[in-house]
């Protein structure tokens, strides 16, 4: 067991709500009464009024108030939809912009992506018809590319405006300034009760319109010590609080889908042991790349008897809300993109969360009555080492991407950009840099036509540049696999683990000579050749969904080709030709291997081949990554051999001959680093 002691409360407020309908039954009946008991409900009229006054309304209120799921709906009811205008909700998660859509079509009575639908990267669920767009940020800053001022919509929601991704940040700026020419657009920023004055202050001063939470005290409690294991840790939490608390489901805060189907399965493995020692305890998982059908399941009621354990990412945190949650687990880690412009290094790894972070968690208990957070550290832990807010997206990460979007719109002055909060000097350069090595833009900062075409594929502009070379080297087939398979990244082989060694083997058997990518290729073709079977799948221990979505992102990758002028060829087995043009856009992460192991090529940092990788044991010369991932180390995933002359051939203007040339070339020993065995 683990101690917990009880340490501070957050306070709620006096007036109590009423009770949510308790049966699947009752709540469909009364869906439109769980509208009107929101939070939001009774300021429908002021609301609406004061979007008719004013062109921006800063819009603050409690998360579970009502404000993603019900102000498109008012504007839609009061007529703003008319004349085929349309109304943009944009959303920081791609799961939330398909789930609240769903959530909104149930309300309203139509079907899914007819009146209500969702805009996804790679996933477009809307019509001719859809005029309340759910959208994730990045997808409406793509809209910006066809339609620059956004004359088909008459409302713009950009909402968990405090969550402050990279692609919401560059939102207002654009909207800030399209506003201006268009006077009868109205601009709605929603927020979670965080940083509401920044956005007033950004937004010339525009009004806040508060809606009044509804909460319910929570108790806060901390370990005693610090828990070494946090996943042990919570699994044992989990089944404490069901064993010893008052009915209420669970809700757990993990940082990715690795972790969650972990604590997931040993959950379910220890609930099995114990049998009916136990109430029954069902645990769903959330995270970003959960099928719908999953992702549907955590908001169905828990049947009479029987407790529920949502072991969820940062999504719960404030961009969905789920009925019924009396208990909060929080370990308190997310994971976090960090970037260091001097390396040009992007890495992802898991850090503890700010307060801010650990509050709006805690909050999450206390929606329908009385709750408990159960931190997994200790109070001097929070006192003293979370940080009070978490840094904006645009602060740690590379701006590769949206430079070349905000180029592309004609935007040039960027170190003038009308940013909230501006990103570091040294990234933007950096970005403009690579930008140029990449052929995107000339050497007065100016898109290339080249630039224009890889603005057009809504990927990294590395990846689009590798589909573009795909011309020269003829082999766009397989680039496009590869493009895809990179997309669904780190979830394409399953390994349950009961048959470690049968699914080891059979990641092995799909290994080829050249490197990951190379073995991402044969996966996808060799499913090609099932007839894109789940069988084939299930026998080769390859997740199904993943290769599925894979297609769908091949699909609509194929589908954009002909408006880059590439056309369809394949490289009838010349594997090199592929390797030619993965290295065309992806020379920038390039690494070799040295006396002291492998350095990158051009910055001189120490790395290493992930344990995963298919080069693990052979360790090349020379290859290229396709990202790091710090963990214990900087692991380098996803890793082709290459040739050092190839980037001479693909990056004349970025390489020098010299700095390839290797002197030890005759002393190398022929293995550096531990083994997979030595590495446990
Ligand atoms: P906010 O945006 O202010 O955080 P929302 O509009 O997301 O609030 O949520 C309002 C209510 O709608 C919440 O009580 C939530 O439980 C409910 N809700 C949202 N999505 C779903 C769903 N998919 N299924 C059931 N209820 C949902
Ligand atoms: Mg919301």
């Amino acid at each position: 067991t683990i101690e917990f002691v009880r340490a501070t409360q957050l306070q709620g407020d006096e007036e109590p709500a009423a009770p949510p309908p308790s049966t699947q039954a009752q709540q469909k009946e009364s869906i439109q009464a769980v509208r009107r008991s929101l939070p939001v409900f009774p300021f429908r009229e002021e609301l609406l009024a004061a979007i008719a006054d004013h062109q921006v309304l800063i819009i603050e209120g409690e998360t579970g108030s009502g404000k993603t799921t019900q102000i498109p709906q008012y504007l839609f009811e009061e007529g703003y939809t008319k004349k085929g205008m349309k109304i943009a909700c944009t959303q920081p998660r791609r799961v939330a912009a398909m789930s609240v859509a769903a959530r909104v079509a149930r309300e309203m009575g139509v079907k899914l992506g007819n009146e209500v639908g969702y805009s996804i990267r790679f996933e477009d669920c809307t019509s001719e018809r859809t005029v309340l767009r759910y959208m994730t940020d990045g997808m409406l800053l793509r809209e910006f590319l066809s339609e620059p001022d956004l004359a088909s919509y008459s409302v713009v929601m950009v909402d968990e405006a405090h969550e402050r991704t990279l692609h919401t940040d560059i939102l207002f700026g654009l909207i800030k300034d399209v506003a201006r020419f268009r006077p009868e657009l109205k601009v709605l920023v929603a927020s979670a009760t965080l940083d509401t004055a920044r956005f007033s202050t950004f937004f010339d001063d525009a009004p806040v319109f508060r809606i009044p939470g509804r909460r319910f005290p929570v108790d806060i409690f901390y370990t005693k010590a610090p828990e070494a294991d946090y996943l042990e840790a919570c699994v044992v939490s989990v089944l404490q609080i069901h064993v010893t608390q008052p009915p209420g489901d669970v809700l757990v805060f993990l940082t990715g889908q690795e972790e969650i189907e972990a604590a997931c399965e040993m959950l379910q493995d220890r609930c099995r042991r114990l049998g009916s020692k136990i109430r029954e305890l069902l645990v769903l998982p959330i995270y970003a790349n959960l099928p719908s059908d999953m992702q549907a399941r955590i908001f169905q009621p828990t049947p009479p008897g029987a407790r529920k354990v949502v072991v969820a990412t940062n999504i719960a945190e404030t961009s969905l809300t789920i009925e019924g949650i009396i208990y909060v687990l929080d370990p308190g880690f997310c994971k976090q993109k960090s970037y260091n412009p001097r390396t040009g290094m992007e890495s992802l790894t898991v850090t503890p969360c700010s307060k801010a972070s650990a509050n709006q968690r805690a909050g999450r208990a206390g929606r329908v009555a009385a709750g408990k957070c159960f931190r997994l550290y200790t109070a001097w832990a929070y006192q003293h080492e979370l940080e009070e807010t978490t840094v904006p997206e645009i602060q740690r990460t590379s701006l590769g991407n949206v430079v070349l979007l905000l180029k592309s719109l004609g935007i040039h002055d960027l170190m003038h950009f009308d940013f909230l909060d501006p990103p570091p000097y040294e990234t933007l350069l950096l970005a403009l840099e690579q930008l140029y090595a990449l052929g995107a833009l000339n050497h007065l900062g100016e898109l290339t036509t080249s630039g224009r075409k890889m603005a057009e594929l809504p990927v990294d502009p590395m990846l689009s540049k590798m589909v573009l070379a795909s011309e020269k080297y003829s082999c766009s087939e397989e680039i496009l696999t590869v493009a895809a398979m990179l997309s669904v990244n780190n979830s394409i082989f399953y390994r349950p683990k009961d048959k470690v060694v049968h699914a080891d083997n059979a990641r092995v058997n799909f290994f080829l000579p050249g490197g990951d990518h190379l073995v991402l290729l044969n996966v996808y073709t060799q499913w090609a050749e099932s007839g894109y079977s789940s069988q084939w799948c299930y026998e080769n221990f390859v997740q199904f969904r993943s290769m599925r979505r894979a297609r769908d992102v091949r699909e609509q990758l194929e589908g954009l080709l002909e408006r880059v002028e590439v056309g369809l060829s394949s490289c009838q087995g010349d594997y090199i030709r592929v390797r030619k043009a993965i290295t065309a856009g992806y020379f920038y992460h390039t690494a070799r291997l040295t006396r002291s192991g492998y350095r990158t090529v051009k910055q001189q940092q120490t790395v290493f081949i992930h344990p995963n990788s298919s080069l693990f044991e052979e360790q090349p010369r020379w290859l290229l990554y396709h990202e790091l991932v710090l963990t214990t180390k900087e692991f380098m995933r996803q890793v082709l051999e290459i040739e050092s002359s190839w980037l001479l051939e693909v990056a004349p203007h970025y390489y020098k001959a010299k700095e390839l040339e290797d002197p030890h070339a005759k002393k190398m020993p022929k293995k550096i680093g531990k083994t997979r065995e030595e590495l446990g």
